[in-house]
């Protein structure tokens, strides 16, 4: 296989950026900064604003206020074609009464690529995305993935130096999908091109991001690494969108640096407190959460609230529960191999320490 040819990639940089349509406002005041190489993902869920930003981004659409910057220049009045960005839909768009070969050099073709540079170039891509014996096909002879990885090498076959892709592999089976993740991921490590990707999916964004933008009703909630957004979420909206999590509600008060709620009865200490008058709320991550026999002594520092079993789960790498608390909350709990088992009816408590716990300002739009 040939080397990939490494392209830098470009920076973005969106600024104070809303876009309405009509009476409409799609996007609110948004900032958003892409580093050159970056893979970043536009996350959240439908009708939040992310195609909305890749079309700013790609010049389908126009910017109703606020700035936009593609490798340090404005890009602002530029149509789509002048901005020399690759484009991957969810719905594959190859051109149907061309072979892959001429699909993959279509874009090549537009800027005057011609002879052996373009063959060179068209084997280059097609090999990138293990397509390479596949050149004579037409896009009806492929499958979905197939048709995909082809509108991929198209796309990044005249090494643009940055790839928008909304939703690629939405259409295709979970299999495909998370093969085909992995692949985006390899491409993207050896190009070096900035890749900016929309889903909906929190799963496929924590596996191919650098970093996630989390989009809520037009805004963005919060922008960082997978791991970032799933330890300490800005808000509960980000928390609860990020990976399986139990939202505890109660009354709070404020002891020193603590907030204690009082949930069915029972007290949970959280260090630190919130600012300004915030209705605080406890998110629990399933294993940061422990099970024990009730009665058992609690430990220094840790939390009990008592349940019973509503679900028990086993998943081969250990168990999930479901435990419903006096208050009628559900908790989900991960235990480890090796953990003690229960059955549904046991009374438990869950237990879990301030260091454990997430405290964040309750927020109705989350739910
Ligand atoms: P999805 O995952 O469903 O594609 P999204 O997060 O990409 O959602 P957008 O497509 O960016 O959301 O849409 C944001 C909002 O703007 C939606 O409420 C949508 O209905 C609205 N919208 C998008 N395009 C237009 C348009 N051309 N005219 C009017 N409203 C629009």
């Amino acid at each position: 296989m040939n080397a990939p040819h490494r392209s830098a990639g470009a920076a973005i940089e969106i600024r104070k950026a809303s876009k309405r349509y009509g009476a409409f406002t799609a996007l609110k005041d948004i900032d958003l900064h892409i580093r050159p190489g970056e893979f970043m993902t536009l996350l959240g869920p439908s009708g939040s604003g992310k195609t909305t930003t890749l079309n700013l981004i790609a010049g389908f659409t126009d910017i109703s206020a606020g700035t936009l910057e593609i490798g340090g220049k404005s890009v602002t009045g530029l149509p789509s074609h002048k901005r020399n960005i690759g484009v991957v839909f969810q719905h594959y768009a190859l051109f149907p009464h061309m072979t892959v070969g001429r699909n993959v050099a279509y874009p090549l073709a537009l800027r005057g690529i011609k002879g052996e540079d373009r063959e060179k170039r068209v084997k280059r891509a097609l090999d990138m995305v293990r397509m390479a014996d596949f050149a004579h096909r037409y896009p009806a002879e492929l499958s979905g993935g197939q048709q995909q990885r082809v509108a991929l090498a198209r796309a990044l076959v005249f090494d643009p130096p940055l790839l928008l892709m909304d939703e690629p592999l939405g259409a295709l089976d979970k299999k495909l999908r998370e093969w085909l993740q992995l692949e985006i991921k390899r491409i993207h490590r050896e190009l070096g091109t900035t890749f900016v990707y929309v889903t909906h999916d929190q799963e496929e964004a924590l596996v191919l991001s650098d970093r996630i933008a989390v989009f809520n009703g037009g805004r963005i909630e919060q922008i960082g690494t997978g791991r970032e957004l799933y330890d300490k979420p800005a808000t509960l909206f980000v928390g609860r969108f990020i990976g399986e999590s139990t939202v505890l509600r109660g009354t709070a008060e404020i002891s020193g640096n603590d907030t204690v709620m009082t949930i069915g009865g029972q007290r949970v200490i959280a260090h630190g407190r919130l600012p300004g008058d915030a209705r605080p709320v406890i998110l629990l991550r399933p294993e940061r959460v422990a099970l024990k026999q009730p009665g058992t002594v609690a430990a220094a520092g840790e939390n009990r609230l008592s349940g019973t079993i509503a679900e028990a789960i086993y998943l081969g790498s250990g168990s999930k529960y479901e435990v419903r608390l006096s208050d009628g909350t559900v908790a989900v709990v991960r235990s480890p191999l090796g953990a003690v088992d229960f059955a549904i009816g046991d009374a438990v408590d869950i237990a879990f320490t301030a260091a454990d716990l997430i405290l964040l300002p309750d927020d109705a739009s989350a739910d």
